[in-house]
């Protein structure tokens, strides 16, 4: 019987990857990645290996969560050791934690192995500290998924008094969460930022607030994390901080 890795690939950046997830990849002899999962990831895993990609993006998957699991199993039962490589960490939004119960039912040893996730990388790279003393003592990381078409799945009451919120899966109900915010008491001129594509030659930043993403049509195009908190106001503050120090 084959061991499984479940391993967090990161935000983005071959470099963030951790020494382990780099050990799981060179031990493997399958490889199952996800959509997000930069591609340049998989050239630590061994040439001879086989890697499949299993999909999953934004809640869709190409192939169904049943099937991979499955096929987890399989390559295991082969006796192959496998890496289940997911985008950021594998607990976070990922369905780790389904996949390492299913390996658990079946008596499949298996190592989780954390990954930065972007719910926190992104906002780091993009200069928006989400904690900072006296603006932001607090964080919360929530979906934006829309369960059978509605956002109600979220307690808007109980995160409204979380300073700075960081929403996974928003992009295409970025209205829709900008207005459920403002009618729970938040300030409509609250910044809000996306990073787009994050370490990928197509990242974007975009800086809004909420009152103007609800009432203008911002681009956004996935995949992004949206971050809301007045936090999204350091941004700029740290970045002319890295261009007076360049100077000097
Ligand atoms: N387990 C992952 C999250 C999976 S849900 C993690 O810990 O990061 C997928 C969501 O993650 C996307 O919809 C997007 O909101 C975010 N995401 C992951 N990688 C991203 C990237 N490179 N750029 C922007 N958003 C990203």
């Amino acid at each position: 019987m084959g061991k499984v890795y479940l391993v967090g690939a990161g935000p983005g950046d071959p470099e963030l990857l951790t020494l382990k997830a780099i050990k799981a990849l060179e031990r493997s002899d399958v490889v199952l990645y996800d959509k997000l999962v930069n591609k340049d990831i998989l050239s630590y895993a061994k040439k001879e290996a086989i890697k499949i990609c299993v999909g999953k993006e934004r809640g869709f998957h190409s192939i169904e969560q049943d099937n991979i699991n499955d096929l987890i199993l399989e390559y295991a039962h082969l006796g192959y050791d496998v890496t289940r490589l997911k985008s950021g960490d594998p607990f976070v939004f990922g369905r780790g934690a389904e996949e390492a119960l299913f390996l658990r039912m079946h008596n499949v040893e298996f190592e989780i192995i954390p990954g930065v996730t972007s719910a926190v990388g992104l906002p780091t790279h993009a200069y928006i500290p989400i904690t900072y003393r006296g603006i932001s003592s607090s964080f919360a990381v929530i979906t934006g998924h829309k369960e059978n078409g509605s956002l109600k799945h979220i307690n808007w009451d109980k995160i409204v008094g979380v300073d700075t919120l960081v929403f996974l899966m928003a992009v295409s109900s970025r209205q829709e969460i900008a207005k459920h915010l403002i009618d729970a008491g938040r300030d409509p001129n609250e910044p809000v930022a996306f990073v787009e594509n994050g370490f990928s030659q197509n990242e974007r930043i975009i800086i809004t607030n909420l009152k103007d993403l609800l009432h203008n049509s911002i681009e956004v195009n996935t995949p992004a994390v949206m971050i809301v908190g007045q936090v999204v106001n350091m941004r700029d503050k740290l970045r002319s901080m890295e261009v007076a120090l360049c100077k000097r």
